[in-house]
């Protein structure tokens, strides 16, 4: 078992401005319940609060106000190395003159664990990770990659509760990056524990996560599964975040059961007529919910600006009354498209969203 609870967490660090000691406060009162055997990500852009929110779980930052619990039991004040939680870092923190076995088994050795229990714990994570054939060896002598899989196999020998992980991808490549990250994925099947994955890399908190909790400026804004984050997002801001190429933006007026501007003339269906909704707001839409047809009565009117051949699909950069768009679609559905056309798309009233045009937050809640 391992279910963390934080309920009204905060965390300020003291800063000196204008020669006062001021308080700046970085985590804002966050509830965020973690259950046994899930998946957390943390996703949000760089100086969110993500880091420090690990580090708070972690034990090593001292929190300024709320709750921390692991099982029920209160954590704010236990020593980090007494919380059952084992924390892999971005920049693999290995000791540079010891070999992978020694990093992968120095947590045991320090508990005074005999050293068959040691050696047999850590072949067992060498296995998992397919390290075993490089035990011997130094951490110069390993790839980026490999030296990432020597941190996590000395989380894994510690047999924690809880997995932390602090951008632990951040250093690799892009091919090294996916391929990791699968094996991150398949490596929480086979151990089954809770883990809890800070990163600013959407993809990688839409693969990876049972759930997702975005943080925006010190606050948590959504906690829910990938596809509830990216079908249903609770504001602008999360649907900007997550998916790529990112949602589209336009502000309309609502005329009747009509919305207009910039380039937009779509119906809403009749659910949606029933809502009562403001006469102006900002309606969104994924990139791949607009597809191509005549203009005749098209629901988006755009200019062609730049064409970006992705593969199977394409990438259309438009202009909708000069509000830059992207449309994604098949590539065999846009043969002689070219920059300055002015083309139409289709759009399904279902598939949109719409935001309150000051607060940002999403209108249409459970919108059918
Ligand atoms: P993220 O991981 O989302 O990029 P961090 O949690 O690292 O963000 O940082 C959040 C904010 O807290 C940033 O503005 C950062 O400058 C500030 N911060 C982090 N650690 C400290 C510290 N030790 N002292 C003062 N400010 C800090």
């Amino acid at each position: 078992m391992a279910e963390i609870s934080i309920r009204g967490l905060q965390k300020s660090y003291r800063k000196k401005e204008k020669g006062t000691m001021q308080e700046i406060p970085i985590l804002k009162k966050i509830d965020l319940d973690i259950h046994d055997g899930e998946f957390m990500v943390l996703v949000g852009p760089s100086g969110c609060g993500k880091s420090t929110l690990l580090r708070c779980i972690a034990g090593l930052e001292d929190i300024t106000g709320g709750e921390l619990s692991l099982d029920g039991r209160r954590i704010n004040d236990v020593a980090p190395k007494d919380r059952d939680v084992a924390m892999v870092f971005q920049s693999y923190a290995l000791y540079p003159h010891w070999t992978v076995r020694d990093n992968m088994g120095f947590s045991l050795s320090i508990r005074k664990v005999a050293k068959e229990e040691i050696d047999a714990k850590v072949e067992e994570a060498a296995r998992m990770l397919e390290l075993s054939h490089l035990l011997d060896r130094f951490p110069k002598e390993l790839s980026g990659g490999q030296r990432q899989r020597v941190a996590i196999g000395r989380a894994i020998v510690r047999k924690p509760k809880v997995f932390l992980f602090d951008e632990p991808l951040s250093n690799l490549d892009a091919n090294l990056r996916a391929q990791m990250r699968l094996e991150l994925k398949k490596l929480h099947q086979t151990l089954g524990v809770t883990m809890i994955y800070v990163t600013h890399d959407q993809i990688e908190a839409m693969t990876l996560a049972d759930r997702i909790c975005v943080l925006e400026g010190g606050y948590a804004r959504q906690v829910d599964p990938p596809l509830t984050i990216y079908d249903r997002p609770v504001s602008r801001f999360v649907a900007e975040f997550i998916g790529s190429p990112p949602m589209n933006f336009l502000t309309v007026t609502k005329k009747n059961a009509t919305l207009c501007g910039e380039g937009v003339s779509l119906t809403l269906n009749e659910p949606q007529q029933k809502l009562s909704l403001p006469q102006r707001m900002i309606l969104g839409v994924r990139p791949h919910h607009l597809s191509l047809q005549g203009q005749g009565d098209a629901s988006v009117k755009a200019t062609v600006d730049v064409i970006e051949t992705v593969g199977w699909d394409l990438h259309l950069h438009c202009l909708c009354d000069g509000k830059p768009i992207i449309a994604q679609v098949e590539a065999a559905k846009a043969k002689g498209v070219k920059p300055g056309d002015t083309i139409g798309f289709y759009v399904d009233p279902a598939e949109i969203r719409l935001f309150d045009e000051s607060s940002e937050d999403a209108l249409l809640g459970e919108q059918p």
